[in-house]
């Protein structure tokens, strides 16, 4: 019988984490809450036939062998740390499909865990709708004043929407639907253990998951989707969303809108003068400063109006598009270009054979599939490579990696970070790219010198 009651638990918690004034709790839930109000206090009465049926049910959903039986692979899935929204079938939209019927969606973090470091939970709660933002029209602005649409909370207990946490069940969190008020809200449970790493709970998997229901979503059966119920750890760095949650979410937004650049160069010489242009990469090459940006690059003259632009491929024809970092090593003539896990080197103006090579033979780790910038300084012959909110060092005269790396951009590059788009150097500087903003940073006093415009930058 103490099976019986827990597996009843479960699901009363499960579905405590709607609100009762948005219908999205699925049947089996609405039975179990029924049968709890017509027998206040007799859980223990709950007729065999029934559990069994749950049983059943729940052993379906978690692609567990269904015996009706609570067996051991039914026990462990129960006991693993969940989610307290809850199941659905394959990705599954709230019932009445409530979406937001906006583009742009605020969030607010109300309080912080005292279990990470501000930025860190900033940083998880920042790449979590970059997960969702990435495969819609969907675009996330963080608010620290004032209502947001999607108001996050670090909750004990009974925290003022009837669905109290409580540290003994499995329940890390819970959001509720697109709506006005608490819609869209998520609320972690403060009991568990929240972390940036694969130790306790890994806030940033958990977020995406939870933002999912903050955006529409309900859970689904499919063990890849990271709208399954129960927790899995996998490392952050090479997370990706399953084709069910894509699927699931692009039934609801569509797909991102698409920047495409226009093909004819003439067009789009102007664009990168646009105040909010970011840049995929940029670099000096010999007198000139390059930037790349999807099938296209700029060129400037440091201290002259003098510019250009053109198709990446009309220099180097079997280069890809996306460059997404490049660098220079202006004393050997080299530049490297990268994109995923693959560089290429351009010696003299041109493309060399053997290339392209894993970044891999760098020596970067496995789970580092791409980087995002990187940049050479020739006082030191050392060249940084930028990926996500960390950092590499390579020595290019021993032609190996520092030893001691990665380390976190925030905290060896004061005023730099969390991630970065671009960087280069130039006359004893690095000019660091994000968004469309550009900080000119002093390599030798290790300090941020000035701030700077992209259009300004490019003396539009
Ligand atoms: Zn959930
Ligand atoms: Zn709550």
């Amino acid at each position: 019988m103490k099976f019986l009651l827990l597996i009843f638990v479960l699901q009363v918690t499960a579905s405590g984490a709607v609100s009762p004034s948005r219908h999205t709790s699925v049947e089996e839930n609405d039975k179990v809450v029924a049968l709890e109000k017509e027998n206040p206090g007799t859980k223990m009465k709950i007729n065999e036939n029934f559990m069994e049926n749950e049983i059943q049910e729940m052993q379906k959903f978690l692609g567990l062998k269904v015996t009706g039986k609570l067996d051991t692979s039914t026990l462990n899935m129960m006991h693993m740390p969940r989610c307290g929204v809850p199941d659905g079938h394959h990705f599954r939209t709230m019932q009445g499909r409530p979406v937001w019927k906006k583009h742009l969606i605020t969030y607010r973090i109300n309080n912080y865990t005292p279990d990470m470091k501000r930025v860190d939970v900033d940083y998880a709660i920042q790449k979590a709708f970059q997960v969702w933002s990435d495969v819609t029209p969907l675009k996330f602005k963080k608010i620290n004043t004032g209502e947001a649409d999607i108001m996050i909370r670090f909750a004990l207990g009974d925290h003022g929407d009837f669905y109290p946490f409580n540290d003994k069940d499995g329940i890390l969190a819970h959001a509720f639907g697109p709506g006005s008020g608490i819609g869209g809200d998520t609320h972690f449970n403060e009991a568990k253990m929240w972390t940036a790493n694969f130790k306790g709970f890994n806030l940033f998997l958990v977020a995406v998951h939870e933002f999912g229901h903050s955006l529409g979503l309900q859970h689904s059966n499919d063990p890849k989707s990271i709208m399954f119920p129960t927790y899995r750890y996998v490392n952050p760095n090479i997370f990706h969303l399953s084709a069910d949650d894509k699927r699931g979410i692009q039934s609801l937004y569509g797909g991102p809108e698409k920047h495409q650049p226009s093909s004819n160069p003439n067009s789009t010489e102007s664009a990168a003068c646009e105040p909010n242009m970011s840049f995929d990469a940029v670099t000096t090459v010999g007198d000139k400063i390059f930037f790349f940006k999807d099938r296209l690059f700029w060129w400037k003259l440091p201290k002259s109006p003098k510019r250009g632009t053109g198709l990446i491929s009309s220099l180097w024809p079997t280069l890809p598009s996306g460059i997404q970092a490049a660098y220079e090593i202006g004393a050997r003539k080299q530049v490297f270009l990268f994109k995923d896990d693959k560089y290429w080197l351009i010696s003299n103006l041109r493309l060399q054979q053997s290339y392209p090579k894993s970044i891999h033979s760098l020596g970067f780790p496995d789970y580092v599939k791409k980087i995002d910038a990187a940049v050479f300084n020739p006082l030191l012959h050392k060249t940084y490579f930028f990926v996500d909110h960390q950092y590499w060092r390579y020595d290019e005269r021993r032609q190996l990696m520092d030893t001691g790396y990665p380390k976190l951009i925030t905290t060896y590059f004061p005023r730099i970070g969390p991630t970065i788009d671009a960087v280069f150097y130039y006359n004893k500087h690095y000019y660091f790219y994000k968004g469309s903003n550009v900080l000119e940073y002093d390599v030798r006093s290790h300090r941020v010198s000035r701030m700077l415009k992209n259009d300004v930058k490019f003396e539009c």
